[in-house]
This record gives C-alpha cells, sequence and structure tokens, in this order.
C-alpha cells in the first residue's frame, strides 16, 4: 500500500484556535489579528498558548473546532476488504476507483499471486505472524510454502476466470464478481481532524485487521506533522483509548 497527503487546510492549528476563541470572546474574531485573538490564553508563546488552548479543548470533549481542518489523501492498493471497512465511516469522503475501467492485460499471467493485483496478507508468507483472535504460535516452513501455494493458486485461477468471461463478452461490472476480495484498489479520502482522530482510535488499536491499522498509522505519520500540537497531546493523553463513539 502507499498513502500519500494530497491537500490539507494550511495553518490548521490557527483555524482551531481561531474557531475555539470565537465561542468565548465578545469581539468578533474575523476583525482580528491572531495574536490579538490568542492574548489572554496562557503561554509565553504564540505556540504555548495554541498548545494549553488545543490541550484543554481536547480535555474536554469540545471537539466542533477540530472540524475545520481537512487533508484529503491518495491511497494506492489496499485490499477491497480494507476499503470495505474505511468506507463504513461516515463523514470520510470517498472516491473509489471503479473496476470496470481496470484492466488487468498488462500484469504478468505468472505474477497474478505475487500481490502485483492481489494483497498478499502477512499470514500468507510469515510463519510468526498470528491473527487477532488466534491462539497457537508460530508455524514451519512447510506449512507457509502450502499456503503460499493454495493462495497463489486461488488468486490464479479467479483471474483467469475473470479474463475468461470478459473474452466470453461478459461486461467488466459482471465479470468482476468472480475476483478476490484482496484485489487491490485505489482510492482518494478526505476528513476532517476530528475524524480523523475518531477513525485513529478504533483503526490503530492494537486489535484492530492489519490493513485498515496500517493504512490508519500511515495516515496519522501525516496528521503528526500536519497538527503537531493536536497530536502530541493525542499521543501523550487520548492514544489507544477503547471503543471510544466520539471524536
Ligand atoms: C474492530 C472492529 C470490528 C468491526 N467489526 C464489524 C463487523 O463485524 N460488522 C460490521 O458491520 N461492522 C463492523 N465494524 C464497523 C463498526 O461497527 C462501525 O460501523 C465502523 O467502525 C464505523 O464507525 P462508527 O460507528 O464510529 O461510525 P462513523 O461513521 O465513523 O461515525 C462517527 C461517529 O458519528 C456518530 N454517528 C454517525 N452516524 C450515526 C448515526 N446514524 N446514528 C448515531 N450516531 C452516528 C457516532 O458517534 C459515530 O461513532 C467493526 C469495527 C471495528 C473497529
Amino acid at each position: 500500500m502507499e498513502v500519500t497527503l494530497l491537500k490539507s487546510t494550511e495553518d490548521p492549528e490557527e483555524a482551531i484556535c481561531t474557531a475555539a476563541r470565537n465561542d468565548y470572546m465578545s469581539d468578533w474574531v474575523g476583525e482580528k489579528g491572531f495574536e490579538e485573538i490568542m492574548e489572554t490564553v496562557e503561554g509565553d508563546t504564540i505556540e504555548e498558548k495554541q498548545y494549553t488552548l488545543i490541550s484543554h479543548l481536547l480535555k474536554h470533549g469540545h471537539f466542533g473546532p477540530f472540524e475545520h481542518p481537512k487533508a484529503v489523501f491518495a491511497v494506492k492498493g489496499i485490499s477491497r476488504s480494507c476499503m470495505a471497512q474505511i468506507t463504513r465511516h461516515r463523514h470520510v469522503s470517498f472516491d473509489v476507483q471503479s473496476m470496470r475501467y481496470v484492466s488487468f492485460d498488462d500484469v504478468d499471467p505468472d505474477d497474478v499471486g505475487d500481490g502485483e493485483m492481489v494483497v498478499i496478507p502477512h499470514s500468507v508468507n510469515d510463519p510468526d505472524w498470528i491473527g487477532r483472535n488466534q491462539k497457537g504460535g508460530a508455524v514451519d516452513e512447510e506449512t507457509v510454502e502450502k499456503r503460499r501455494r493454495v493462495f497463489e493458486a486461488s488468486v490464479t485461477e479467479s483471474v483467469d476466470a475473470y479474463q475468461q468471461l470478459l473474452d466470453l463478452g461478459v461486461p467488466p461490472e459482471d465479470a468482476r464478481f468472480v475476483l478476490p476480495i484482496g484485489t487491490k484498489v485505489n482510492m482518494v479520502m478526505s476528513m476532517n481532524l476530528r475524524m480523523l482522530m475518531h477513525v485513529a482510535d478504533m483503526r490503530a488499536a492494537a486489535d484492530a485487521q492489519w490493513e485498515i491499522r496500517e493504512l490508519t498509522e500511515t495516515v496519522l505519520d501525516f496528521a503528526e506533522e500536519w497538527c503537531p500540537l493536536t497530536f502530541k497531546y493525542y499521543n501523550e493523553n487520548m492514544k489507544n483509548r477503547k471503543n471510544r463513539l466520539a471524536p
């Protein structure tokens, strides 16, 4: 999988603080400079004042101001299974590559089961990999080799059937029914910072499924650079909360 940040709100933490100060000031923030808006907030520097205010908002569950900054990500090569999970989040906006316009013609038939067009789960190749609810330990190399063969054979057969159906005149939107759920897809997704923290709460948790966790961890890496003060507080005080409904 690859993830890149396409666009994001400039000065996101200035936007958060301005919105929050609007709630508590008699003057209108629209005609004040940022330093003036932050004048009464505790702290020696503007960064300290921002951190004071952002921590206060997060600590007290005043999450509205975090809905103003927004980020747009391009995601490459996640499985349709992972896509089904992330698209359950109703306040994230998505554009998902349509399979009707995807051709597998340029994929070498020998590479079909090789991660070229289908995501290969770690457990297929890694003898030490243990699933979320699995008991027991590592398996031997022979078992891994068998897993790999079964996986590759199944994927190759599905893709072969897909191509044959296309050749027999079945439209792509119908032929795709035989493709595996691990088939790769690209998408663009955007979300506000409140939603990003909510997705992180649910999907970066240790018990989340590994692929969506990898996706979320990468999004979080970008987010930590984009909103450093917010994630300083989040990482120190909020990360790995269990079963939070909001933000
Ligand atoms: C470990 C794990 C396992 C899961 N397993 C399954 C499964 O087996 N089957 C399955 O179907 N799903 C499963 N899910 C998906 C899960 O049930 C949620 O649908 C998904 O994570 C979306 O999150 P959300 O409910 O917080 O809603 P989001 O769409 O992310 O919305 C964010 C918040 O907005 C509020 N909200 C949004 N819409 C409404 C609404 N209509 N009514 C009230 N409040 C609303 C809620 O507070 C919600 O938490 C799983 C999720 C996880 C993390």
